[in-house]
């Protein structure tokens, strides 16, 4: 049976396209930091056609469907884990790249491959921006992750990724997969055509109905973040405001096109380094910013000194790659990588490429701004706060009557502190990761928490009870200060339990009222809460595709 299926699916996509090989699907199979298992095969269609009729097989050889965009997510939610109903086939999102501008760039429509690096060089001479920067921009995250995800970053304005115009093959409980075009563009009503047409942009002006109840970016989270005194976290991934259909999906439904809001590029920006000993002023930076000022600051990107530290020397390579090969060249870089890993699990050696490039890293020579090192050893908490137009004069008096004091400090970058701040920043999320590649001998796991704190909460860094802080090698805490979004990256010495140190963890973050996960999605890490539990029932009651995440049930139905 699978013979025939596979079969079938090198009919429609070509042979090349249709991996069964352990080691050629490995880099499919596997998550950047989390869950690793079996599929049947990797299909990598070319067109959205090939995609719909790939759909079309899998469900009828009763196989259970996974759709993959870039695979940077850090749950391991596109990727199997475990054992699945009929197996596995992954359906690889990545040959099908494309971005419509639509309404002279104030929209997109981007297709199911198209990378939010590929988006933002497509609106860049229009002197726009794409809603999303995210960690895993420069590594080719894609904009439709994003959106099943609802994935976050670093733009305080901006909110989750979200839309609710979006094109997809949702699949019903007597097993019939229907195209859905709620894209807000008159496609016709033949699939396969309306799948070409989309695909190659064509559609006249007068084709795109404009419904100002259709949202395609959260409008309203530049008010919702400034409620400071609120008792709920802004932004979070089970929050039923931002659960739309495709949005917060997370591969429920195949996905094909979505349409989006593009963004006017600030003209001038600012970005202020600011250090301290104590926590309560940069509680006092947050609440005076988002409280009081008339403009929003673009981001406000939290790091510990021990976050600094862990990415100064475990992420190094990854900033000076960043800066030397640039975004562009990044995606092909780690896909290179992967290949090597592939090899090297062959032969015995895992974490072969993370160990060279660590050893490689150790030659390269500083990478870092001078005055950024000397607040690292001068302050514990850091904050890079990024400003535009007005909002720059506004942070610059305002930081002016708040520091120096005894505790703490700022300054305003230059281009280059400030481009090598936020790099240093991103590449915090990386290091956890190769720390434990490097050092497997002394790592039992990571924990990584993905967290939304209350808006109103005040007392934002954490004190754990003695007998869980003594568990870990390094606790290392970063995220998107503004939000109230962290994310706390525990590393677990050996001979510890890591489900009971997890499990422990969130019974604290329960008791502070916090919600996670906050952006990285529930994949196979967390337990999804009901709203999530609710809105994946409803999008694939047979629940064929991407079963068991957030730790559902995986039989169809929803059978336990
Ligand atoms: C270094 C680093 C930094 C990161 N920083 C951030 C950050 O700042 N903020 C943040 O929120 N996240 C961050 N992430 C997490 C991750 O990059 C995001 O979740 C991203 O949006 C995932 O995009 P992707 O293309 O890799 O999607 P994948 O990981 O491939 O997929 C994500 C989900 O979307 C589904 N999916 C993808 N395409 C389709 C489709 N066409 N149809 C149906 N379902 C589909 C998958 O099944 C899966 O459930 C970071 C990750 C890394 C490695």
């Amino acid at each position: 049976m699978q013979s025939d299926l596979i079969r079938g699916l090198r009919g429609i996509v070509g042979s090349r396209h249709v991996l069964t090989d352990p080691a050629g699907t490995r880099r499919y199979r596997k998550g950047y930091r989390y869950g690793e298992g079996a599929a049947i095969a990797v299909v990598r269609p070319g067109s959205l056609v090939e995609l719909w009729r790939v759909a079309k097989l899998s469900v009828a050889a009763d196989v259970t469907l996974i759709p993959q965009a870039a695979n940077t997510g850090l749950t391991g939610g596109s990727g199997p884990s475990g054992e699945y109903p009929g197996g596995v086939v992954i359906v690889s999102m990545l040959r099908m790249s494309g971005v419509h501008l639509i309404d002279h760039g104030r929209q997109v429509v981007c297709l199911p491959g198209a990378t939010l690096f590929e988006l933002e060089a497509a609106l860049r001479p229009l002197g726009r921006e794409p809603h999303s920067v995210i960690g895993s921009s420069c590594i080719g995250a894609s904009v439709m992750g994003g959106i099943c995800n609802n994935s976050g970053g670093s733009l305080v304005r901006r909110g989750p990724a979200f839309t609710q115009l979006a094109l997809y093959a949702a699949l019903s409980a007597d097993g019939e997969l229907r195209l859905i075009n709620h894209l807000g563009i008159r496609l016709g009503n033949d699939p396969e055509a309306m799948l070409d047409r989309v695909e190659r942009g064509d559609f006249a002006p007068e084709d795109i109905i404009h419904d100002d109840n259709r949202w395609a970016s959260d409008r309203a989270y530049g008010d919702h973040v400034r409620a400071i005194d609120h008792p709920a976290p802004a932004r979070f991934n089970a929050d039923p405001r931002c659960l739309f259909e495709a949005s917060g999906s997370a591969g429920k439904v195949i996905l094909l096109a979505v349409r989006l809001d593009s963004f006017p590029k600030d003209e001038t920006t600012a970005t202020f380094y600011v250090g301290t000993n104590d926590p309560d002023q940069l509680t006092n930076i947050r609440r005076d910013i988002l409280g009081g000022f008339r403009t929003l600051p673009v981001a406000g990107e939290y790091i510990h000194r021990n976050a600094f530290d862990l990415a100064d020397r475990y992420g190094k390579d990854m900033v000076v790659a960043i800066e030397q090969l640039g975004t562009d060249r990044l995606p092909r870089l780690f896909a290179a990588k992967a290949r090597a890993d592939s090899i090297a699990v062959r032969l015995g050696a895992a974490d072969a490429s993370d160990r060279a490039m660590q050893a490689i890293s150790r030659l390269l020579p500083n990478h870092l701004p001078i005055r950024m090192r000397d607040f690292r050893d001068r302050f514990e908490h850091h904050l890079i706060l990024k400003v535009a137009g007005d909002g720059i004069e506004e942070a610059r008096a305002y930081l002016r009557g708040c520091f120096p004091t005894p505790d703490g400090d700022a300054f305003e970058c230059t281009a280059k502190e400030a481009a090598k701040a936020f790099l240093h920043r991103f590449a915090v999320a990386g290091a956890a990761v190769r720390y434990r590649a490097v050092h497997p001998d002394r790592v039992q796991e990571i924990i990584a928490l993905d967290i939304a704190l209350p808006r109103n909460t005040r007392d934002w860094f954490e004190t754990l009870p003695t007998e869980i802080d003594r568990a870990f090698l390094h606790k290392i805490y970063y995220g998107h200060f503004f939000c109230h979004v962290l994310h706390q990256d525990y590393i677990l010495a050996r001979g510890h339990d890591p489900l009971a140190i997890e499990h422990a963890l969130w019974r604290l973050l329960d008791e502070r009222g916090a919600e996670y996960p906050a952006e990285h999605n529930v994949g196979h890490l967390y337990r999804a809460k009901p709203a999530l539990v609710a809105h994946y029932s409803t999008l694939d009651p047979r629940n064929q595709f991407n079963p068991g995440i957030g730790q559902t049930a995986r039989r169809r139905f929803w059978a336990e």
